[in-house]
């Protein structure tokens, strides 16, 4: 039996690109076009290598998407490489996604807070209507509402989905269905973009599975946690090759520096990779140690189970967990200023000698503030 919809064409993912760019060709730099040559001459570069650069590596400007760089990424991804576009840090990407997608005024971009602040941030310089369908808080876990996020996007006609997954501040993982069904309703009408800037530490399959069925799906993934490159700004954009190309040119003509590249192909050996995946294997066995202790603290009142290489814990007293933390040199992000998180710190996972420095320096802080207010109310 054939569907009645069978021969409807699937919705293209350059529907979703604003009008003015799709043909947009952007700037033509001297590595874009293909030539086989032994002296170059078109690039107005220096003719010797600066002293401090023996091998010359970084004389000429660097090709846009270095390909050694970008086919291992896609290996390391499991996507095609032309399914990949890299970037200074997938906040490079978040920036080209809004502004090749939502008209200023006009094209909505829908976020689920508490979450990562750059979506908003890109948002705003983009002047693009910024949709907030919050998270639902459940004890001890966050849920994305899925189908306030669904009716949001189609009501405010929203361009840009930012789904965060793990979630960053909460932890929360997000399934490969529900990312689906999302996508399936949003065809034709929004990108869904999944940042699992953490996905290493859920040991769970990435949404990156979906791109070939539903165009209408991208994925960030990024050098900058698990493989501790974060200063060298690696990051990746996983979607549909249009769209790829289409942010392309979008992009700064050089975006990836060539000594960047460099460090992270060397980071992407067998073997480093290899010992990224121990690593994310330490960092879960931490996570749970650190949520159990955490939890035991009289003076924390709520920690949530997290996916990522982060717990974010309630406190009954935020500012002198904060202080007690700080005096023993130890600094965690303060999320007090982000709404419904007034009481709220976010610890990383560190090394298990770091994590126990953040229980000793909690305990006795949290027997002090039980002695306080038991004081205060004899
Ligand atoms: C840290 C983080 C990133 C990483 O950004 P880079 O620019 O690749 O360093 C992206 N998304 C979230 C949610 C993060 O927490």
């Amino acid at each position: 039996m054939t569907s009645p919809f069978a021969t409807l064409p699937k919705p293209g993912v350059l529907d979703l690109v604003r009008e003015d760019l799709r043909a947009f060709a952007g700037y033509s730099s001297a590595r874009s076009h293909k030539v086989d040559g032994s002296i170059w001459l078109n690039a107005n570069e220096s003719p010797w290598n600066n002293p401090v650069d023996d091998d010359g590596d970084v004389r000429r400007y660097p090709q846009p998407q270095p390909e050694a760089l970008r086919t291992a990424l896609a290996g390391l991804y499991g996507v095609k490489p032309e399914q990949l576009l890299i970037g200074r840090g997938s906040d490079e990407a978040i920036d080209l996604l809004v502004r090749a997608l939502c008209r200023a005024e006009r094209d909505a971009v829908v976020i689920a807070p508490p979450v990562f602040g750059m979506y908003a941030v890109c948002a705003r310089l983009q002047n693009a209507p910024l949709v907030e369908a919050p998270l639902i808080d459940r004890n001890d876990a966050w849920v994305t509402d899925l189908a306030a996020i669904r009716d949001l996007a189609l009501a405010r006609r929203a361009k840009l989905v930012f789904l965060c997954s793990p979630g960053n501040p909460t932890g929360e993982l997000i399934t490969l269905s529900a990312v689906r069904a999302l996508a399936q309703a949003l065809a034709g009408r929004a990108l869904v973009v999944v940042d699992e800037a953490y996905i290493e530490y859920a040991d769970a399959p990435s949404a990156a599975t979906l791109i070939d069925e539903y165009p209408n799906v991208a994925v960030l993934r990024t050098l900058s946690k698990l493989h501790a490159l974060a200063g060298a700004r690696i990051g990746c954009l996983l979607a549909d090759p249009a769209l790829i190309e289409v942010l392309r040119r979008c992009q700064a003509p050089y975006p990836v520096p060539a000594p960047c590249a460099e460090l992270a192909l060397r980071a992407l050996t067998p073997e480093a990779v290899a010992e990224a995946g121990r690593r994310a294997a330490v960092v879960r066995e931490e996570r749970e140690r650190m949520f159990a202790a955490l939890q035991a603290l009289s003076g924390v009142r709520r920690v949530y189970r997290s996916a990522g290489n982060f717990l974010l814990a309630r406190f009954d007293n935020a500012e002198a967990a904060y202080r007690s933390l700080l005096a023993a040199g130890v600094v965690v992000r303060d999320m007090r200023a982000t709404q419904g998180l007034g009481d709220a710190l976010r610890i990383t996972v560190g090394q298990p000698e770091e994590n126990d420095a953040v229980f000793a320096a909690l305990a006795p802080a949290q027997q002090a503030s039980t002695q306080a207010s038991t004081g205060a109310a004899a």
